[in-house]
């Protein structure tokens, strides 16, 4: 199977009819036809071997967080997917890896009508990189995308769903904890098979002051928002401690507080939403959580004091040194 080959049979399909790709696989460009009153919000993620996932991984599993990674970008800025395009290094030209990661990747762009408009393919160690494309509503003159730089000292602080479980997963795979089988099986889930908020990111514009996606950690991706909004934040340790999936049941899987609590804060990988919004807005986020179906959790405070502080149950100030994700550290 030569190049070409592989690309007219896994990753060339005709574009929906009346959407907005006019042109998709198959000549220099794609063409796009973006709807008026609209911005384009665009965002790459690669994914390496070795590095971003284990060779080992379910070719299915590795399509669907190629793009989910992506998707969770546009969730984050509150984007509606359109397109994206992927760039794939391959070792080889196989028929029985290619097939199900194609099905894994168009079942989730499916999923989101997000359609597959180009991409390249070379030889090389096993790459992947995708570059999503999404819309935002512009009203009276102003983008109604979220933002990291809105958070204002007084705002309420959340994040969506459950966080900790795809880093426990890995650490279960380095040797460092153990699960029982089921527990494992839902943690490796999460690592593997990420959920982009999508419908949640959506939801929040015009309600959210400001919004990223956790892929690095908590502490990481919220300092983020709070360099870039000039504020600081408290989090609630025990509402933090109540994110990690695994733990939530009354044996807790021999997880004590410490590592828990390092899991939430400093995990990564867990494409779930932080986000901030004014104290009056809290009706309007609980509107927004249900009407995507996604749960949050209140877990803090934007504050003006720079900085980020973890609260025990008392209020008291505990003593934490977690951080996020480096690549290069
Ligand atoms: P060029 O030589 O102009 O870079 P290619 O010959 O590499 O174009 O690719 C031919 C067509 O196939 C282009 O439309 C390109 O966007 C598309 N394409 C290449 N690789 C992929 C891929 N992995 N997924 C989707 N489309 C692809
Ligand atoms: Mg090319």
């Amino acid at each position: 199977m030569g190049e070409f080959d592989l690309i007219a049979r896994f990753f060339t399909r005709t574009p929906r009819a009346g959407g907005p790709v006019r042109l998709g696989v198959g000549d220099d460009c794609a063409l796009l036809q973006a709807s008026p009153g609209t911005q384009l919000a665009i965002s790459s993620d690669m994914l390496v071997e070795g590095r971003h996932f284990l060779s080992t991984v379910d070719p299915a599993r590795l399509g669907h967080k190629a793009l989910a990674v992506n998707l969770s970008d546009l969730a984050a800025c509150g984007a509606t997917p359109v397109a994206f395009t992927l760039a794939l290094a391959l070792p080889r030209a196989d028929a029985r890896w290619l097939e199900p990661f194609a099905q894994g990747l168009l079942a989730l762009a499916d999923a989101h009508g997000c359609e597959l408009i180009g991409g390249d393919t070379t030889q090389g160690p096993l790459n992947l990189c995708i570059t999503v494309m999404g819309e935002v509503p512009v009203v009276d003159g102003r983008s109604q995308a979220l933002l990291r730089s809105g958070a204002r000292p007084g705002d309420d602080l959340y994040v969506s769903g459950t966080l900790g479980d795809a880093r426990l997963a890995l650490e279960v795979f380095r040797g460092t904890q153990s699960l029982p089988g089921p527990a494992f099986e839902a943690a490796r889930a999460r690592m593997e098979c990420p959920t982009p908020r999508v419908a949640l990111g959506q939801a929040l514009r015009g309600i959210a002051s400001a919004a990223a996606d956790i892929s690095d950690g908590l502490v990481g991706d919220l300092g983020h928002i709070l360099r870039r909004s000039g504020v600081g934040a408290s989090i609630d340790a025990e509402r933090a401690l109540s994110l990690l999936a695994a733990r939530s049941g009354p044996e807790k899987l021999g997880l004590d507080d410490d590592t828990a609590l390092g899991l939430v804060l400093a995990g990564g990988d867990d494409y779930e939403l932080v986000f901030t919004a004014p104290a009056a807005a809290r009706e309007a986020v609980q509107a927004a959580s249900r009407n995507s179906n996604t749960p949050v959790t209140r877990i803090g405070r934007i504050e003006k004091q720079p900085g980020l502080r973890l609260l025990d149950a008392r209020g008291q100030l505990m003593e934490r040194r977690d951080e996020s994700f480096d690549h290069f550290k």
